[in-house]
């Protein structure tokens, strides 16, 4: 496979062009083309000898958008093609205030929750640093922008994959993001099934990004049975890390809670929630569950048993929100536009 030029930092691009004979301030251009989203055939800035020799040896972007879907709420959900013809997924989710991109960071994943589609055929590979830019490379250029015009304004791992469990392609895409596509921390979420060893790793290696952490039950015994990976960090343990995430980066931690009728919607569970949610600052969001066939028996809480929910956590003084489904009617939640996919072309 040829180098992957969204790859490299800017350093390691000076070599590059050094080591095919050319002046070290080509990096410089071929970073900006890169942002537009061009292709090294299209790097008009380089001579035509030069694009020529580094295309026998690199690829520019190498994230290619495969199909792209356009919900009634303006939700654009995105098919993109890896260079070896795996196929991940994004969602542009458009917010009064900017353009939030969800990006993959694995194609398919191997914590298996009960309740996701991303899950379900296991883990095929990580993604490279590169192939991350690569998706908001790509949306950019979709949307007539470049990074500066910020068509993407905020960047959210939650696509297929789990960032932590591909720790130092993510760790270099967030270093990547800071420091030569201009895309501030501020404006990036990470979002965690629970590798509690991994979300200290991330503060000690002082990356202060919104660390977002799927929780989904309260107790042991529900979260083990929907999220195997409470079997290696329990609740206890992914807490703890939370606070240490809090306390070494200032942060406010979030925690997603999918609503899932008769498991995890009970007074209990807000009871609980809310004694696990206090004594730091976080954030609550609440989503209905997205229905996925392949997860028959989980459905989503009613409208109404969410509001309820709510009520009662807002009664006892946590920060709740509860977040819109974008996008459901193409397939929204996370890995089911991937499935669908790849059910069409078995057929
Ligand atoms: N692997 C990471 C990030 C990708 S999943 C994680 O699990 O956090 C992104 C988010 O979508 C997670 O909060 C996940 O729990 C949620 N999710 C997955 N399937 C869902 C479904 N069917 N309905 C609602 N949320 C879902
Ligand atoms: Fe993986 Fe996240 Fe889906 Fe769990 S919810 S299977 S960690 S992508």
């Amino acid at each position: 496979m040829k180098i992957l030029l969204t790859d490299k930092n800017i350093e390691e691009l000076e070599e590059l062009v050094l080591s095919l004979g050319e002046k070290k301030f080509r990096a410089k251009q071929i970073l900006s083309a890169l942002t537009q989203g061009q292709d090294i055939s299209n790097m008009t800035a380089l001579s035509k000898d030069f694009r020529v020799k580094l295309g026998e040896i690199a690829d520019g972007v190498g994230v290619y958008i495969a199909e792209k879907f356009l919900s009634r709420d303006g939700t654009v959900k995105y098919l993109f093609a890896l260079r070896d013809g795996h196929v991940v997924e994004g969602v542009l989710m458009r917010y009064k205030y900017g353009n939030t991109l969800c990006v993959s960071t694995q194609v398919g994943c191997r914590m298996g929750c009960k309740f996701c589609a991303s899950g379900i055929g296991g883990l095929i590979r990580n993604l490279s640093a590169g192939e991350i830019i690569g998706q908001i490379l790509a949306v950019n250029l979709d949307q007539g922008g470049t990074i500066e015009d910020r068509a993407v304004t905020n960047v959210v791992l939650m696509g297929s994959g789990e960032p932590l469990d591909n720790y130092d392609e993510v760790k270099r895409f967030l270093e990547l993001c800071r420091d030569v596509y201009k895309i501030s921390w501020r404006n990036l979420s990470l979002s965690t099934s629970g590798l509690a060893d991994k979300v200290k790793k991330l503060a000690d290696d002082g990356i202060h990004v919104t660390l977002t952490i799927s929780l989904h039950a309260p107790f042991d015994e529900a979260r083990e049975k929907l999220m195997p990976v409470n079997k290696a960090y329990d609740i206890k343990a992914l807490m703890e890390s939370a606070r240490y995430y809090f306390n070494k980066t200032g942060r406010r931690v979030v925690f997603e809670y999918a609503m899932i009728k008769g498991v995890n919607d009970r007074r209990e569970d807000a009871i609980k929630l809310a004694e696990l949610l206090s004594g730091f600052p976080t954030h609550l969001n609440l989503i209905p569950l997205n229905y996925v066939k392949e997860h028959g028996a989980l459905t989503p809480t009613s409208k109404e048993g969410i509001e309820r929910f709510m009520a009662s956590l807002e009664g006892m003084g946590v920060s709740v929100t509860k977040r819109r489904t974008m996008g459901s009617d193409i397939a929204g939640a996370c890995g089911q536009l991937r499935r669908r996919y790849l059910e069409d072309k078995r057929d």
